[in-house]
């Protein structure tokens, strides 16, 4: 029905029968008696509606705590829509609430920072990856100058010049910080900040890598170039000088392929489309073989044992005999004449662990923790002189991280040393262990 008949036909009812009831009461007892009768009545009438108004202007100073009445006549309908409005809004606000709430977790769960400022750069708001690159604290700084607390010169630059279209590199408490100030709504801007550290640290090491293999690949080529054009400058040279550079180009062109095996070895363990594909590995006969390489490699100088004491495992068999070959061959190479290399394969309760120990020059306390990186060797003139790339034990470090198991290296200069690789007792082949015990 329309609204304003809904409201105006009770409203006129109301007042008509004031009136017929007043006209009724001045037929009977006279007219001044109905007249005083119809201010009465229209007096408690307006008393009714200023009481309703008083009810409705106290609630909407407590809306909360209040309680508005049922109401009467038009009171009721007005009552029953404000209710409604008020149900309304808290629904919204609650929802708004948890979508704040939900938003608030999405900023604090991304890894880049986003600090809230005015337009005249006072914090609003920082997330917790912006507290951790800028050392801002939500709490104590808001309503600071962000200036006031990122005291870098860069940055205080980067705001006075207002260039905001180009990111600003930082360097901040040791972390290579890209930050960027975006203006948004008319009066707010935001900065934005991302750790670009550890990329940073990658791609300066494929720089490295790149520089460190050009130059490994670069001395055996100038060699080889050399002879050639020897050979190719004096076509009658002596048989027995000819025969010696022909070796020594094989020798260049043989460390040459050894190192190209070893980066593409590198490169396959490192990729993610290289899964490990676990299959069982006869520990004995791998160590068997790795052991006759070890005895070709040492051509007698050397005396070198093997025990086998611990089980099989589950894991790549080619992987391991890389890294466990390495790590033997590292032995011998290192390891004056006469020298002595046990070579062990044991289970001492935690796992199994493979161990090379030997007699050699040892290394000392400040190389250790730098072995497994990339080309990097104690002596290169000697890693050379034994066909060494320098990658071995990057090979090891990565073939024992695809296999959940960790490097220890013990060694004193002059002393020897002795290369741990400790397994999971997961590794361990159940199934091989049940063979054995059945036969
Ligand atoms: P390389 O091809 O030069 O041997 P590795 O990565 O296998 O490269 O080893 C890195 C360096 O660690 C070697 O250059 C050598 O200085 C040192 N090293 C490795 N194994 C031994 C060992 N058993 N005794 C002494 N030094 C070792």
């Amino acid at each position: 029905m329309n609204p304003q008949l809904l409201f105006w036909v009770p409203a006129s009812l109301r007042l008509s029968i004031i009136l017929i009831f007043a006209g009724v009461v001045g037929y009977f007892f006279g007219w001044s008696i109905g007249l005083a009768t119809a201010l009465v009545l229209m007096i408690a009438l307006i008393v009714v509606q200023l009481n309703y108004l008083y009810l409705l202007s106290a609630w909407l100073d407590h809306p909360d705590s209040e309680k508005l009445p049922d109401g009467w006549g038009a009171w009721t309908d007005i009552f029953s829509r404000l209710y409604r409005l008020r149900r309304d809004d808290e629904r919204n606000r609650a929802e708004l609430t948890e979508w704040l709430a939900r938003f608030r977790q999405a900023m604090s769960l991304l890894p880049d920072g986003v600090v809230i400022m005015d337009d005249v750069l006072f914090l609003e708001w920082c997330n917790p990856a912006a507290e951790k690159h800028l050392g801002l604290n939500n709490g104590r700084d808001k309503g600071m100058r962000v200036t006031n607390l990122i005291r870098n010169p860069d940055f205080i630059d980067y705001i006075i010049l207002g260039r905001y279209e180009q990111p600003l590199t930082l360097s901040l408490k040791d972390r290579k910080l890209i930050v960027q100030i975006i203006p948004f709504e008319n009066r707010r801007q935001i900065l934005v900040t991302h750790d670009a550290t550890e990329s940073d640290r990658i791609e300066m090491m494929r720089r490295d890598f790149i520089a460190n293999a050009s130059h490994e690949l670069r001395t055996p080529l100038t060699v080889i170039n050399g002879f050639l054009e020897i050979a190719q400058g004096q076509p009658n040279l002596d048989p027995d000088v000819r025969m010696s550079h022909l070796n020594l180009m094989i020798e260049q062109g043989k460390r040459m392929q050894n190192l190209v095996e070893d980066m593409l070895t590198l490169t396959r363990l490192e990729s993610i489309d290289y899964p490990l594909r676990p299959e069982h590995v006869n520990i004995g006969n791998l160590l068997r073989q790795i052991l006759q390489e070890a005895e070709a490699l040492s051509g007698g100088r050397h005396t070198i044992s093997l025990t086998v004491e611990g089980p099989d495992i589950q894991g790549s068999t080619d992987e391991l005999r890389s890294a466990f070959g390495n790590l033997v061959s590292n032995a011998v190479r290192y390891t004056p004449e006469g020298g002595r290399i046990d070579i062990k394969w044991q289970d001492l309760g935690h796992g199994p662990q493979f161990s090379v120990k030997d007699s050699g020059i040892g290394i000392r306390a400040e190389h250790i923790v730098r072995l497994t990186e990339r080309f990097y060797r104690v002596d290169k003139s000697r890693s050379r002189e034994t066909q060494g790339t320098g990658l071995g034990l990057a090979i090891v470090k990565h073939v024992l991280l695809r296999h959940g198991a960790v490097l220890a290296i013990e060694s004193q200069p002059e002393m020897g040393s002795t290369f741990i690789v400790k397994f999971d007792n997961s590794v361990v082949d159940n199934d091989a262990l049940g063979l054995l015990k059945n036969h």
